[in-house]
């Protein structure tokens, strides 16, 4: 559950918005029911179901993206409600609210809420004057103020989303080939063996080595070596599918992941990736480079440690044997 909350930005945001909407709105849905002041108080109401509805919908699929807005969007017609209904008092539930919805959608998406928000309560202003405002002074201040906070909310949830991006990034992906990373390869594979033991679905891998590498770096030199391994990810991602998944598992040994395979389909793929890096990758000298492949299909109930093992078994026997080679696990 934590690590959910700490890997997933609008889960643990959209969690936290929940529980304080709960916490902090009920009460005053409570006395403004208690105390006859029905449309504010079924707003309120509302708003506090819509949040622990959309909170559990988030937790039980994982999409983040729909509750998200859905609960923006209520949040948008509750402040509007309270607005109208409590007038000059109802404003000041306005601000957070243009902080935290920020916390529940992108920045885009949150801003054009706001605006919209906004605008709508003008033209309430303008079509009945004296409902909302108690002045026009009055008015005039709030617009200004609503409009500065969205802006400097929206510049700071833009940046942080870039920089999110970025930072997540640079966690799961290689530096120098923009493959996956390891610490990404642990994750999926974890995934993997999930669903294989909940859905059965099929999955295979393949560790690929690439041949006499040291010997590549000794004639060419490293950068020749560092441009060679950076080429080859494209390569290999275009002899697979969209759903197949490249990492880098260290050094020149690479890792597919490839999901919904049946053994034959995966000794196939391994074969055609063989080749495929035979066929198009050639180093300065026009000599061309080969790998040894090891292939696993992942076993009932195996865990990831022993499926990895079995591939890595296949590949140390596919060096053994001449390389240039595919061997089965
Ligand atoms: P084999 O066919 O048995 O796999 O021989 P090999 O030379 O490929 O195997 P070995 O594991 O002995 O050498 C791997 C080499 O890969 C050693 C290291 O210098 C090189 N290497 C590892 N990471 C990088 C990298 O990021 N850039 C470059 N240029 N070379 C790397
Ligand atoms: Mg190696
Ligand atoms: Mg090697």
């Amino acid at each position: 559950m934590f690590k959910r909350l700490k890997d997933d930005f609008y889960l643990a945001m959209l969690t936290l918005v929940g529980a304080i909407i709960v916490l902090c709105v009920t009460p005053y849905g409570v006395y403004r029911l208690t105390t006859g002041n029905y449309i504010v108080g079924i707003a309120d109401m509302c708003i506090v179901v819509c949040a622990i509805v959309a909170t559990r919908a988030a937790w039980r699929t994982g999409d983040t993206v729909k509750p998200g807005l859905v609960m923006a969007l209520v949040f948008c017609a509750g402040a509007l409600l309270v607005c109208i209904s409590l007038g000059a008092d109802g404003l000041f539930w306005v601000y957070p609210f243009l902080v935290f919805i920020f916390f529940l959608v992108s920045p885009i998406r949150a801003f054009t809420l706001l605006v919209l928000l906004l605008t709508s309560l003008f033209m309430i202003a303008q079509l009945y004057p004296g409902a909302i405002f108690a002045s026009t002074f009055q008015m005039m201040a709030f617009f200004v103020t609503t409009t500065i906070t969205s802006v400097f909310s929206f510049i700071f949830a833009y940046r942080a989303q870039v920089q999110r991006r970025e930072l997540q990034r640079l966690a799961t992906t290689d530096s120098l080939t923009g493959a996956s990373n390891r610490r990404t390869l642990n994750d999926q594979l974890a995934v993997a063996i999930n669903e294989c033991a909940k859905n059965g679905r099929q999955y295979g891998l393949l560790l690929l080595d690439l041949d006499h590498f040291k010997q590549i770096n000794d004639k060419h030199g490293h950068k020749v070596g560092d441009k060679t391994l950076i080429e080859l990810v494209p390569v290999l991602q275009s002899l697979l599918r969209q759903s197949d998944k490249v990492f880098r598992f260290g050094g020149e040994e690479f890792v597919v992941l490839v999901a919904d395979v049946k053994p034959v389909d995966l000794s196939n793929l391994a074969e055609k990736l063989r080749s495929g890096v035979q066929q198009r990758m050639t180093l300065p000298d026009n000599t061309v480079l080969t790998t040894s492949i090891g292939v696993a299909q992942l076993q009932a109930n195996e865990d990831w440690e022993t499926w990895l093992h079995r591939a890595d078994m296949a590949l140390y026997q596919a060096k053994h044997e001449g390389r240039n080679k595919v061997v089965i696990g």
